[in-house]
């Protein structure tokens, strides 16, 4: 187990993911509890998942379209209004100078307390999380938070944005898991979200005996009470 931040110093959260929909399979249910209690959580959405989907009578263009659209939706589920879109090509994701200041420019921006972000380790015990967009995104996320966004010497075509220390930063979908967080009274509006991903889950009659699955086995492996559902994080200390 880890130190993490007194919730009551968290203010403001910005969640850093490769597609629309990888927030609210991982971290939907911890967002609701946190925009409950009045934490602004931004959201920064690296490609518009153009090339996801099961529809291809749309094209790439049009799937990003309903993408931004289908996850503008879910974010209203959790409480969350602010997206930022940055518009890399989905599949070619890759962690370049380039995107760690475009992360570096959103983050100054938004000036969070914590980070949400996938992690730049491989899983090996489930291949899903470790799409290479998921790798990319969250290496280049770390290496914003320290050391770009910190450094006012860092990228000068962001100098007109005082530089900005990350407190924390937390994990999805990596292999060091050491943080449950307790979502059994928000699980609704997290599958309400996931819902809201039309062309991503509309097919999924079992969506939510599926969620509410791995969320019960994130909480026996956290050592909840029994009946009890958590969303699983690695967190990393950034001060
Ligand atoms: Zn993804």
């Amino acid at each position: 187990m880890v130190d993490v931040l007194n919730e009551a110093d968290v203010r403001r959260v910005l969640a850093v993911a490769a597609h629309p929909d990888d927030v609210d399979f991982s971290s939907a249910g911890t967002i609701a509890g946190w925009t409950d209690r009045g934490v602004e959580v931004v959201y920064c959405l690296v490609t518009d998942g153009d090339a996801g989907g099961f529809d291809r009578t749309v094209d790439g263009e049009g799937m990003g379209a309903l993408r931004r659209a289908e996850q503008t939706a879910a974010a209203k589920c959790v409480g969350v209004t602010d997206l930022r879109f940055l518009g890399y090509r989905d599949g070619a994701v890759e962690p370049t100078l380039a995107l760690r200041r475009d992360l570096s420019r959103v983050i100054r921006e938004v000036r969070p307390d914590r980070v949400i972000t996938h992690s730049p380790e491989r899983n090996y015990q489930r291949i899903y999380p470790s799409h290479p967009d998921h790798r990319a995104v969250g290496a280049a996320a770390l290496d914003a938070v320290y050391p770009d966004a910190r450094n006012p010497y860092a990228f000068p075509e962001l100098a007109d944005l005082p530089a900005w220390t990350v407190r924390e930063v937390w994990l999805m979908g990596g292999p060091a898991v050491n943080h449950y967080n307790d979502v059994t009274d928000t699980v609704d509006r997290k599958i309400a979200a996931l819902r809201a991903h039309v062309s991503q889950t509309a097919h999924r009659e079992d969506l939510e005996d599926m969620v509410r699955g791995w969320l019960g086995a994130n909480a026996q492996a956290g050592g909840l009470p029994e009946g009890r559902l958590a969303e699983a994080f690695q967190v990393v200390p950034t001060v």
